[in-house]
């Protein structure tokens, strides 16, 4: 079990966790390190369970142990990003009702001062009526003097308040709009993260089958990338996945929407596309990012490139989402089998129309 005296001080865990890695004979890398801050801060229990279970038997941080160590801490980090995101736009929409709320209470007020206002012009006009006595004729004057100056006065603080919840509810909208944004996308490569792909499946699912267009989806995954953080660092492997997600955001537009799915694994969904548009479009992004030469920035050092392979289907009539995924996946692993660099399609079964276009024969 990891103490608990240090948990709050970022310095002594930080001093905790280099001198539990020497300890352990585990060798000082950057994702390492982070493995033994998030033990020691005690904030994943799992992490917490995974290691005092490897300390308890007594064996040894392979490397292998320490990379998963290191993927399962990432994923919890990731995971408590995605959370704060949502904290955010949960608090900014719960601001915004507030603030919509405080101007109807400011109209009502108004419209209350502007009501009393017209009454007394009405009060004003009946007493006005058959009064023949001029000092009481200058005293209803002065009393309407004063009243109007009230309202006058009432209708410019109102006025000022108004535009100051105005300018809140404009900030706020923005801040909805950010944190959604934020809330949708991945924290590594800013493409869409799984939550927004799932949505966006949905959605252009829907669309493609009320309006009868066609709508395919391309899944992609990096060619022997464990061998590559293996050899160059995970840090590195971060590079790679932010290169390629620039190579996704070159090849797309439009509504065409690109995500990272998991871990080295990407998908594009496009709609008004039918299988063939999708296939010269998974070529494109297969060879942009196969024409990519990777530096190691601080040694200008040349380590090659990566390569992709892709598998791409169209929709069908009638099928389930998870049954679209699957095909394209279905395709990607035939392309990793057919050795890798390459996309793969799975023919649609026949008798099954795929939607808003013809099936490939
Ligand atoms: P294949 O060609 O069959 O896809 O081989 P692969 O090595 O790419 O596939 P495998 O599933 O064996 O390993 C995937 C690797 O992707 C393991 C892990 O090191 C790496 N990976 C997953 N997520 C991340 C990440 O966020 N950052 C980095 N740097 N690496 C990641
Ligand atoms: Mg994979
Ligand atoms: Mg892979």
């Amino acid at each position: 079990m990891p103490s608990s005296e240090n948990s709050d001080n970022p310095a002594k865990l930080a001093n905790s966790a280099l001198v539990r890695m020497v300890a352990q004979d585990i060798p000082p890398t950057p994702e390492n390190y982070t493995v033994w801050y998030t033990y020691l801060s005690g904030r994943d229990p799992d992490i917490v369970h995974m290691i005092d279970q490897i300390l308890g038997a007594g064996t040894t941080f392979t490397e292998e142990r320490c990379t998963a160590l290191y993927l399962r801490c990432k994923a919890f980090t990731d995971s408590e990003l995605e959370d704060d995101r949502e904290a955010a736009f949960v608090d900014a929409s719960a601001n915004l009702g507030k603030s919509v709320e405080s101007v109807m209470s400011l109209l009502e007020e108004a419209g209350a001062g502007a009501a009393r206002y017209g009454e007394t012009l009405a009060d004003v006009g009946g007493a006005l009526r058959g009064v023949d006595d001029g000092d009481r004729v200058r005293q209803i004057v002065s009393d309407l003097v004063s009243e109007t100056q009230r309202m006058a006065e009432q209708n410019q603080s109102v006025n000022e308040r108004l535009e100051q919840s105005n300018q809140e509810i404009a900030e706020l909208e923005q801040r909805i709009t950010d944190a959604r944004r934020e809330a949708m996308s991945d924290s590594l490569t800013g493409l869409n993260n799984r939550r927004s792909f799932d949505e966006q499946l949905r959605r252009g699912a829907e669309d493609s089958a009320t309006n009868q267009t066609p709508l395919s989806l391309l899944m992609l995954d990096i060619d022997h990338f464990k061998a590559f953080n293996d050899t160059h660092g995970h840090q590195l492997g971060d590079e790679v996945l932010r290169l390629v997600a620039r190579c996704l955001t070159e090849c797309t537009k439009g509504r065409d929407i690109a995500a990272r799915y998991g871990g080295e694994e990407f998908a594009i969904i496009l709609p008004d596309t039918d299988i063939e548009g999708a296939i010269a479009i998974a070529e494109q992004v297969r060879e942009t990012v196969n024409n990519k030469k990777i530096v190691r920035k601080s040694t200008g050092e040349s380590l090659g490139g990566v390569s992709l392979s892709g598998g791409v289907a169209q929709y069908m009539d009638g099928e389930s989402l998870e049954e679209l995924i699957e095909r394209a996946d279905s395709g990607l692993y035939k392309a990793k089998n057919d050795g890798r660099n390459r996309i793969a399609v799975i023919e649609t079964e026949p008798g099954l129309r795929v939607v808003g276009g013809t099936n490939r024969a």
